[in-house]
């Protein structure tokens, strides 16, 4: 294992207590490690301070953008989707797209890719709010077929309901 990869599986806390031990011994006498290990951290947090943000109506989680974003190729947006709904399993989530300002192909699989996450696992997925522009590209492309939209979050937890 080199450097990088134990500064990362430290920072996951998947070292083996005596990895952490031997690590922790070293990298306080070791300006390289301390400094990157530093780095990394930062890194790390910048992750967790992701657009994302859950919330919770009546059993079933809500995942919303806390800011304007777009859903494409290069947006880091696009990561912290596919990880933070990877991590759900027989859940029932809604992502509210009221925030996504544009989409591409890269975007709209990783929509179907986290709903067929979430069906494989007994869970389920639906989606609400997108705006005009960003709804008529999931009609055109079909993903809506499949993936249903509703209009506001309060439409989709009654189609919950209703199942
Ligand atoms: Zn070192």
């Amino acid at each position: 294992m080199n450097r990088e990869q134990t500064i990362a599986r430290y920072l996951a806390r998947s070292l083996d207590s005596e990895a952490v031990e031997e690590f922790e011994a070293h990298y306080l006498g070791c300006d390289e490690c301390f400094e990157e290990l530093r780095v990394t951290e930062r890194l790390v947090q910048d992750l967790r301070s992701s657009n994302l943000a859950w919330k919770q109506n009546g059993g079933i989680s809500v995942l919303r953008f806390r800011a304007n974003a777009e859903l494409t190729q290069t947006a880091r947006e696009l990561d912290q989707l596919r990880r933070e709904v990877l991590e759900q399993s027989d859940s029932r989530v809604i992502v509210d797209l009221s925030r996504i300002t544009r989409i591409d192909s890269a975007g709209l699989g990783q929509l179907m890719g986290c709903y067929t996450h979430l069906v494989r696992n007994a869970g389920t997925m639906k989606i609400v709010n997108a705006r005009p522009e960003i709804r008529k590209i999931l009609d055109m492309t079909g993903i809506s077929a499949l993936l249903p939209h509703y209009r506001d979050e309060q439409d989709a937890v009654r189609s919950f309901e209703e199942a």
